[in-house]
C-alpha cells in the first residue's frame, strides 16, 4: 500500500475528499477506523450512535472492498494509542501518505494535530481535507478579516462565495489494483464493539450511504417544496431527518446542496421558498462548525458570551431528572423528551422548546442539557448541539434574546394544534380534548406541572437583565 485513509465521521465512499484524492493515482490504499473508547465516553456518545457507527462500518467495509481497499477497524482504550498504531501500520505496509478529513471541535482538532506532527517526523506526508462543511472555516470573514458573530451576515457572505464555488460532489473514487486483501469478517468487526453500550435503532435509522441518499431523494421529491411551512410541525414529516446521516458522514452536505440546487433550477437563494429555507439550515450547520474553530473556548464548557457565565444556574437533580424522563407535567416538553428517549432524535422546534424550558423555566445549567442530549441523540454533533443549546440559553453567538422566552404551552397550541404529537408519546392524555391538552386539567397517570411558567419566566428575565455585558 502507498496511502492510508483515516475514517472518522465521514463513513462513506462517495464524495469523500480524503478517500477520493488518496485513490486518485491507483497505487494502493488502506483504510483505517479507530474505536477510541475514551473519546466515546468523554464525549458522552449515545449508545444509539455507537451502534449506528458499527452498522455503518459493516457497510463501509464491503463498499471499500469492492474498490480493493481493505478497512481495518482497531479497538483502542485511549486516543493516545493512535500514534503508535499508525507508526506500526506505516512500517508494516510501507505507507508514505496519510489522508483524512478535518474535524473541528477542540479535542478532535488537537488529536489530529498531534498525529500529524508525529507522523511527519516519521517522514510521512499528511494531507487534511475539508469535508464536514460546505465552505471551510476561515473563509467567511467580515471586512476586518474577523469571524462573524451574527448569522445573517455570515449567511450573506456564505451565499456570495457559494455562488462562485464548485459545489458539485466528487466522482466515485478509483478502484485500486488487485491485491491479496484479507477483509475483516462481520463477526470480527462486531466483536470489537463488545463491552460498549449499544442501542439498536436499525428499524428507524437503517445505516448506510444508500439509505441516506434515498432519504434525500424522497425528501426532495415529496417534502422540500413545503419545507418552509411544514418544518415547524412535529407531527408532520416536514423535515429531511437526515441529521444522523450528516453527523456520521454517510451523506455529505455537498450532496445535499447539489440535490437542492437541482430541484431549484440551480438557484441558491431565490426560487422555491422551501428549497431556500432548507439551504438556510445547511448554512446554520456550517455556521456552528465555524464557531467551534473561531471560538474554541466553546468546546471547553464555556459560554460564547462570557458575561453570561455569571448567571446563577441551578443544579436541581430532581427537576433535571423529571425533564430527562418526560415527567414535567408540560405535555409538549414531556412528549418531546420521550421522542428523544424512544427514537434517538427530536424535532428541531421541540429541541428549542425543551432547551428553553430547561434553561429559562427550570434555570438549570444548559451544559447539563447539552450533555444529556449527546448521551441520547443518534445525530449528536458537538458543534450543532452546543450551538443549539447556547442559542436556547441566550449564552451563544446570535442567540435568542434573554427576554424572548418561548412559552411551551403557546408553542404547543401553535405547532401541535390538535395535540396529535403529544398523544403519540403520552397515552395518559389520549382522551383529553385537543383544546385543553396543551395545559391539561389533573389527569390520572400524568404529573402536575413541576414549575410555574410565568413566575419562573419573570425571574429568569430579571436575573439575566442584572448581568453586565
Ligand atoms: P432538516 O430541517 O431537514 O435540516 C437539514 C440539515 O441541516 C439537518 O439534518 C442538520 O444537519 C442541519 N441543521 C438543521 N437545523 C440546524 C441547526 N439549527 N443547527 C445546525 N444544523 C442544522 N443538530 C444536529 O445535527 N446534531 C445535534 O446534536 C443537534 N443538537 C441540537 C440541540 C439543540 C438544543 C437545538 C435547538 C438544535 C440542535 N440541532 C442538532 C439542530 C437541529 O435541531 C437538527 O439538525 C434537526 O432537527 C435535524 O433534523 P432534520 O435532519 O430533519 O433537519
Amino acid at each position: 500500500f502507498y496511502r492510508i485513509v483515516w475514517f472518522r465521521n465521514d463513513l462513506r465512499v462517495h464524495d469523500n475528499p480524503a478517500l477520493f484524492h488518496a485513490a486518485e493515482d491507483q497505487q494502493g490504499v488502506l483504510a483505517v477506523y479507530f474505536i477510541c473508547r475514551d473519546m466515546l465516553q468523554n464525549h458522552c456518545v449515545a449508545p444509539a450512535r455507537i451502534d449506528f457507527i458499527r452498522r455503518h462500518l459493516l457497510l463501509l467495509k464491503s463498499d471499500l472492498a469492492a474498490l480493493n481497499i481493505p478497512l481495518l477497524v482497531i479497538n483502542l482504550d485511549s486516543a493516545l494509542e493512535i500514534i503508535p498504531h499508525f507508526q506500526q501500520l506505516i512500517k508494516t505496509h510501507h505507507i508514505e501518505e496519510l489522508f483524512f478529513n478535518a474535524e473541528y471541535p477542540w479535542d478532535e482538532f488537537n488529536r489530529d494535530k498531534q498525529v500529524s506532527e508525529a507522523l511527519r517526523t516519521d517522514a510521512v506526508k499528511v494531507k487534511r481535507f475539508h469535508d464536514r462543511v460546505i465552505i471551510p472555516p476561515g473563509m467567511i470573514r467580515n471586512g476586518k478579516d474577523e469571524p462573524y458573530k451574527v448569522f445573517t451576515a455570515f449567511k450573506n457572505n456564505w451565499l456570495k462565495q457559494a455562488r462562485v464555488l464548485q459545489l458539485q460532489p466528487l466522482k466515485k473514487p478509483k478502484r485500486q489494483p488487485e491485491q491479496p486483501i484479507v477483509v475483516m469478517s462481520d463477526k470480527a468487526l462486531n466483536d470489537l464493539f463488545k463491552g460498549l453500550d449499544l442501542r439498536d435503532l436499525s428499524a428507524l435509522w437503517p445505516a448506510g450511504e444508500k439509505e441516506a441518499s434515498s432519504r434525500l431523494k424522497q425528501f426532495i421529491k415529496q417534502h422540500i417544496a413545503d419545507y418552509h411551512v411544514d418544518r415547524d410541525f412535529p407531527d408532520l414529516e416536514g423535515t429531511s431527518q437526515l441529521s444522523p446521516y450528516l453527523a456520521i458522514g454517510s451523506i455529505s452536505p455537498r450532496q445535499c446542496i447539489a440535490a437542492a440546487l437541482q430541484a431549484n433550477q440551480g438557484e441558491l437563494d431565490s426560487g422555491n421558498p422551501g428549497v431556500t429555507t432548507w439551504i438556510g439550515e445547511l448554512i446554520w450547520r456550517d455556521f456552528y462548525q465555524h464557531v467551534v474553530v473561531d471560538f474554541p473556548y466553546v468546546c471547553k464548557f464555556k459560554a460564547m458570551q462570557k458575561h453570561t457565565e455569571a448567571f446563577p444556574w441551578r443544579y436541581d437533580h430532581t427537576l433535571f431528572k423529571a425533564w430527562c424522563d418526560g415527567e414535567t407535567g408540560i405535555p409538549i416538553v414531556d412528549a418531546a423528551m420521550l421522542q428523544l428517549k424512544k427514537t434517538g432524535w427530536m424535532h428541531n422546534r421541540l429541541r428549542m422548546v425543551v432547551a428553553m424550558f430547561l434553561t429559562k423555566n427550570l434555570q438549570i445549567d444548559w451544559r447539563m442539557g447539552e450533555r444529556y442530549f449527546m448521551s441520547e441523540l443518534i445525530d449528536g454533533d458537538f458543534a450543532a448541539n452546543n450551538g443549539g443549546w447556547q442559542w436556547s440559553a441566550s449564552t451563544g453567538t446570535d442567540a435568542a434574546p434573554y427576554f424572548r422566552i418561548f412559552n411551551p404551552v403557546s408553542q404547543s397550541q401553535r405547532f401541535d394544534v390538535e395535540g396529535a404529537f403529544i398523544k403519540t408519546y403520552l397515552p395518559a392524555l389520549a382522551k383529553v380534548p385537543s383544546k385543553v391538552i396543551h395545559n391539561p386539567p389533573p389527569t390520572p397517570g400524568y404529573p402536575l406541572p413541576i414549575v410555574n411558567l410565568s413566575l419562573s419566566r419573570k425571574e429568569t428575565i430579571a436575573l439575566f437583565s442584572a448581568l453586565k455585558p
